[in-house]
């Protein structure tokens, strides 16, 4: 009996590929039971603004492995990202992402390059919480979650143990933002420790982007928020040669997705010109990931045997590096053909049983996170509230004079800051000002420094009585005594 995988053949070159890989993985051993579903145009343009019907849902809840073909977005509103759908539906947190060089059999400047990039795939700016709050000021929020950060950074230390990687990086902008990056930061240093067999370092993202866009040789695998990881990624793969090459794997607890990272290539659909190997490797690691560890070496080895024998699609094909230009169908010919052999110039690929992402490893790995996080919950203390305004007065001076009349109710005035730089009190003539204000308000030592909901909701009624209008509240809370919000100029 083989594993049952759900599979989408796609819209544009995604049959012709997914025919290709199929057909490689079926002669290279692997022992699957295909449940063909349908995703993409066809359902996009049947109604379903998800591109994704029931009947996929269903059958991934019966095999929870699906392997992905590219899909064609149709042009125009209302159609919502499949893979955005599919990731958030089946809480796939873990995207995975091998970028190789294949010097100098694909053109690149880093011929030494075999990077991981590993992003957090459903939490940071992604969640799609955005508002217009003001006539000129639109916000999205940063959501950063403890078990998120906790699930990430330990998937990536486990991945780089089970796959002999000797190095993590971590990479975020905790030196700006100090709370959310700062809680992955912190996450990681925590974790770390916990794997003394593999290394660990953290970079501030912007240098660490740079450092491997200049010296990728230098990465092994590398852990980041959803953005960054999002940009880092595409950029990595870009520089490896290979993005036409990459395969990506969406991870989850339960279920998982892999794909390329290309498109559906309309322009060359249906001429059989297109390369399936992007496709082929992410199947590659749905097999490592299904517990078949044989048949995905054999089919690696077998691919890198073809592509160091000089056997390219167009895509790849240059005078210098190239022997025979091949169609799809050839080229998975060609890689049939040398299943069995070991590539010579590129270091043969060996998978263990051990390097199984197995769902049930998985799961028990999420079963000690919860128990790692049922920690007491902090004491939570109100002090205060930061009230933000449309205000489209003159000066800050003004408004701060206007606000400390308010009868606030035992909660004191004590700055407002425009895009998170203070202008009252004592500010500088030279910031520009939007309409956006954010006016803070902390509880007098009166009260030991504590305000409560009911205070808060008193201010908001008074500041709109007298025509201020209120966008938004956010209350300051202490955590264990520790302040739970920021208090300098985000610089
Ligand atoms: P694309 O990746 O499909 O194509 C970009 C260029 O690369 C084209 O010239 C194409 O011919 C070439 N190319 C891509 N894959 C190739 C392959 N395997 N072999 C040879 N050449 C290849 O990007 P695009 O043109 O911007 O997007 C086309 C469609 O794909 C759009 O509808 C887009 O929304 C969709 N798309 C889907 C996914 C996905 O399903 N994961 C990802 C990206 C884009």
């Amino acid at each position: 009996m083989g594993s049952a995988v759900t599979v989408a053949y796609g819209d544009g070159i995604g049959p012709e590929i997914m025919e290709a890989t199929l057909r490689i993985l079926s002669e290279g051993g692997a022992k699957l039971e295909i449940e063909a579903v349908d995703v993409g145009e066809r359902v996009y343009r049947a109604g379903n603004t998800a591109g994704v019907g029931e009947e996929v849902w269903e059958s991934l809840r019966r095999t929870r492995v699906f392997l992905k073909a590219p899909i064609t977005t149709p042009q125009g509103g209302g159609f919502k990202s499949l893979n955005v759908t599919v990731r958030k539906t089946l809480g796939l947190y873990a995207n995975v992402r091998p970028c190789v060089a294949y010097a100098p059999f694909v053109r690149t400047r880093h011929p030494k390059m075999d990077v991981v990039i590993i992003r957090e795939n459903e939490e940071d700016l992604y969640a799609g919480i955005e508002h217009r709050q003001t006539t000129q000021v639109m916000q999205c929020l940063k959501l950063i979650t403890q078990p998120g950060c906790e699930k990430i950074v330990r998937y990536a230390f486990e991945y780089a143990r089970r796959h002999g990687r000797r190095k993590v990086t971590c990479f975020t902008k905790d030196n700006i933002m100090k709370m959310t990056d700062g809680l992955f930061h912190r996450v990681f240093d925590t974790i770390a420790p916990e794997y003394p067999d593999i290394a660990s370092d953290h970079m501030i993202v912007d240098i660490g982007a740079a450092r491997l866009a200049d010296t990728p040789e230098a990465f092994d695998v590398i852990v980041m928020p959803n953005l960054y990881g999002d940009i880092l990624s595409d950029v990595a793969a870009q520089i490896a040669g290979s993005i036409g090459l990459a395969g990506t794997a969406n991870i989850g607890t339960r279920c998982a997705m892999f794909e390329a990272i290309h498109g559906s290539a309309p322009d060359i659909a249906g001429r059989d010109l297109a390369n399936p190997s992007g496709l082929l490797l992410s199947a590659v690691m749905m097999l490592v990931h299904i517990g078949q560890p044989e048949a995905a070496t054999a089919v690696h080895n077998a691919w890198l045997a073809t592509l160091e024998a000089g056997v390219h699609t167009g895509d790849v094909f240059t005078a210098e590096g190239s022997r025979e230009r091949v169609g799809t169908r050839a080229f998975a010919d060609a890689v049939i053909s040398r299943l069995g052999q070991e590539p010579k110039r590129f270091g043969p690929i060996r998978y263990a049983l051990t390097d199984a992402d197995a769902l049930s490893g998985l799961e028990a790995l999420e079963g000690e996170m919860r128990r790692q996080t049922q920690t007491p919950a902090p004491k939570k203390d109100i002090v205060g509230v930061d009230i933000f305004l449309e205000w489209h007065g003159a000066t800050p001076e003004e408004l701060g004079a206007r606000l400390s009349r308010v009868e606030s109710g035992g909660l004191t005035l004590s700055m407002i800051t425009n895009r998170g730089v203070k202008v009252w009190p004592r500010g500088h003539a030279e910031t520009f000002c939007t309409d956006h204000w954010r006016t803070r308000f902390l509880a007098g030592s009166a009260n030991g420094g504590m305000a409560s909901h009911a205070q808060i909701l008193a201010l908001y009624s008074k500041l709109v009585d007298q025509g201020f209008d209120v966008i938004k509240t956010e209350n300051l809370c202490d955590f264990d005594g520790q302040p739970g919000y920021s208090r300098g100029q985000g610089q």
